[in-house]
């Protein structure tokens, strides 16, 4: 771990076909109908549909600034799903979420519960275009965005949810409560188990906090071990 650059804060304690359809839809003008037909419609998207009509997306104000979408990466069939709040500029600039070094710390706290970008883990965010100024999403643009991400969850079937930060988890679980609150107790999210951690941009900044989220992961590992032993009981020692 030291040569990732995170000692001492990581050590680990004792105990813890593609679509043509029109998305030119925009939100001030759509009628509750119309966002919930288009939610059904999207809710039925295999994935090279689900990407063309991301890709094709002004749903909300978030498409008029962007240079790329942000779909998400990974392992289409991956236990882990990772979901953070919104692409930042790199971010915006490649089309792919988590890079730069808010993205190189994710790859870190991946590895430090031997798990890797790509192989049985996927991320993504709450929405999939940058908001300006890295500003938080507001309320309208992450539920327009909703039915997408509601779409990956059902095609990935993921058995672990990790919301990255504040925004993530008060999108995710229709709530105010802080970060402090939310973190280190098993939540839901449309039926599968989620786990509240701090964002790696944040901790890039608030270095002490670094600890509490070794304590997240290992407590979303253990998570993770009991939902395996649960499917298949033969996996106890
Ligand atoms: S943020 Fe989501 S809803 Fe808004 S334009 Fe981008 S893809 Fe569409």
């Amino acid at each position: 771990m030291r040569e990732l650059g995170l000692t001492p804060f990581w050590r680990k304690k004792q105990g813890r076909t593609p679509t043509t359809v029109d998305t030119k839809i925009h939100d001030s003008n759509e009628s509750d109908s119309q966002h919930l037909d288009r939610t059904k419609r999207i809710l039925h998207l295999d994935w090279p549909q689900l990407k063309a009509e991301v890709e094709n997306c002004h749903a909300c104000p978030l498409s008029q600034a962007r240079l790329h979408t942000v779909f998400g990466v990974g392992d289409e069939q991956a236990d882990w799903l990772f979901i953070g709040e919104g692409p930042g500029a790199r971010e915006d600039e490649i089309g792919e979420p988590f890079v730069g070094q808010a993205g190189k710390l994710l790859d870190s706290m991946l590895a430090a519960v031997q798990l890797k970008r790509g192989s049985n883990v996927y991320i993504t965010n709450i929405v999939k275009c940058r908001p300006p100024n890295n500003r938080n999403p507001e309320c309208n643009e992450a539920e327009q965005c909703r039915p997408y991400l509601e779409r990956q969850i059902a095609l990935i079937k993921p058995k672990l949810i990790i919301a990255l930060g504040k925004v993530a988890a008060q999108n995710l679980l229709t709530t105010n409560d802080s970060i402090s609150n939310l973190r280190g107790r098993l939540h839901s999210y449309l039926g599968t188990p989620l786990i509240v951690t701090y964002h790696p941009a944040y901790l890039l900044r608030s270095l002490m906090d670094k600890s509490k989220a070794w304590e997240d992961l290992c407590f979303a590992k253990a998570t993770m071990e009991s939902l395996a032993i649960t499917a298949n009981p033969s996996l106890k020692i």
